[in-house]
């Protein structure tokens, strides 16, 4: 399979250069130039997320250098469970993406890029640092996955004193092939810093850099095969398709699941959950598309104003029309996320960090409607992360996951940085 920049539809790149590159050279995305008709009877034989991964995976990697490799990609990256958990509600199921070493989603798409990476660096003589701006789930996520992987580096930056201190030591607390730089800025210097390292070629040939943000194909492929694990289960029992409700940001995880439905898994409905930045929800409402600055929220993690994957949304649905009737999505402000949190405690001792709840309280509201069907929540973090948000919410202490808990036991270590370029190349150009 070829890949397309979603501005280019003519230049062709094969998958593993994609990859490599992140962005496409125009600026554009890359997208495969022609996505593959599978039916559930192709997934008989496959019962693990691993073996669901690769047959998805397949046609994305045919005719590529890592083609061979794909299943041992999958079994790597995919080390750990994504169960659909049935809720105190009938017919409503959470998706559990929170099992991974850092405890949220990021973890399928960071591993599985690092896993394609490593094996893409086998024989380079140099090692490729990759550059991370984080304001905490990315940084930890992309730090956990790279950590110790060879020919490969980890730099990340992340705002002084804005991410939280349970954040802060996960960032800090890798060593090895991570080195961690405390900015003294905010996040937009961070990541203002990354985007001119990137772009600079007398750095670039004495150190070479790549990225792994959100918009790496990397990422984006990797994360429909929790969706197809989930829809293929539920498909088992009863022949049913699963809707799902999407907390959503920059829209990296909601387009897995809507590539995966594009390619024939048994997904139904699908709507985004925003926080109070509702640039999507007021599209999707029949306004113009109209990317601004974030406002900040206790769903931190989907503070974005200007979602990173909406060209290629826009790629799949090149008619408006059409894609506001295949989609919805709906805002849940501050108020009612803190509410559904401690409402869904008190009424059912069920326990959402904040990002899930903005998809529990899109539920409700859709079952108030009248909604039917057999609808998942996906749960993109562990409520312990949050837990200067959740445990007072709740009343009590939130239990940590172990995965979590080996990470907080190390200890943490971050170098301070000035918020400007040259600081930047001085501490990239020193790296051992
Ligand atoms: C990154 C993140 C999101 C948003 O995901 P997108 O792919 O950017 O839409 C939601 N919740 C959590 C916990 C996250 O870390």
């Amino acid at each position: 399979m070829n890949y397309v920049s979603t501005r280019n539809p003519v230049s062709a790149t094969g998958l593993s250069a994609a990859i490599a590159a992140g962005l496409a050279p125009d600026g554009g995305l890359y997208v495969p130039d022609a996505l593959p008709r599978l039916a559930p009877a192709d997934f008989d034989d496959c019962t693990t997320l691993p073996a669901i991964a690769t047959r998805l995976l397949e046609p994305f990697f045919a005719g590529d250098a890592l083609a061979a490799a794909l299943p041992a990609i999958c079994a790597e990256a995919f080390d750990f469970p994504a169960p659909l958990v049935a809720l105190a509600t009938p017919r409503d199921y959470v998706l559990e993406l929170f099992h991974g070493p850092t405890a949220a989603f990021k973890d399928f798409g960071a591993r599985f890029l690092a896993a394609c990476l490593a094996r893409l660096q086998r024989d380079a003589r140099r090692p490729l640092t990759i550059l991370v701006a984080t304001s905490g789930d990315t940084g930890a996520a992309v730090a956990a996955a790279f950590h110790r992987q060879p020919g490969l580096r980890v730099v990340v930056l992340y705002p002084d004193g804005r991410v939280s201190p349970r954040q802060a030591h996960q960032l800090g607390c890798f060593g090895d092939n991570v080195h961690t730089y405390k900015v003294a800025g905010a996040f937009d210097d961070c990541q203002r810093m990354v985007k001119h390292a990137l772009g600079d070629a007398s750095l670039q040939s004495a150190v070479p850099l790549s990225s792994a943000n959100s918009i790496s194909l990397g990422r984006l492929l990797p994360q429909m095969s929790y969706y197809a694990a989930a829809s293929l289960a539920h498909w088992r029992k009863d022949r049913g398709v699963l809707d799902v409700v999407i907390p959503t940001g920059n829209l990296g995880n909601a387009l897995a699941a809507i590539l995966a439905r594009a390619c024939g898994l048994p997904l139904g409905r699908i709507v985004l959950a925003t926080n109070a930045n509702d640039v999507l929800p007021q599209f999707f409402d029949g306004g113009d598309y109209a990317p601004r600055a974030s406002v900040a929220t206790l769903a931190n993690a989907m503070d974005v104003g200007a979602p990173s994957n909406f060209e290629r949304l826009r790629w799949l649905y090149p008619d408006d029309g059409r894609l506001r009737r295949e989609f919805r999505a709906i805002g849940v402000d501050d108020d009612a996320i803190r509410a559904t949190i401690a409402r869904r405690y008190r009424d059912h001792g069920e326990v959402f960090c904040p990002h899930t709840a903005t998809a529990v309280r899109v539920l409700e509201g859709l079952r108030a409607e009248g909604v039917q069907g057999d609808w998942a929540v996906v749960s993109t973090a562990h409520p312990a992360k949050f837990d200067s948000v959740v445990e007072p919410l709740i009343g009590r202490g939130v239990e940590i996951p172990p995965s979590l808990a080996a990470l907080l036991e190390r200890p943490a270590h971050a170098q301070p940085l000035a918020a400007d370029d040259a600081a930047l190349d001085t501490a990239l150009r020193g790296l051992q």
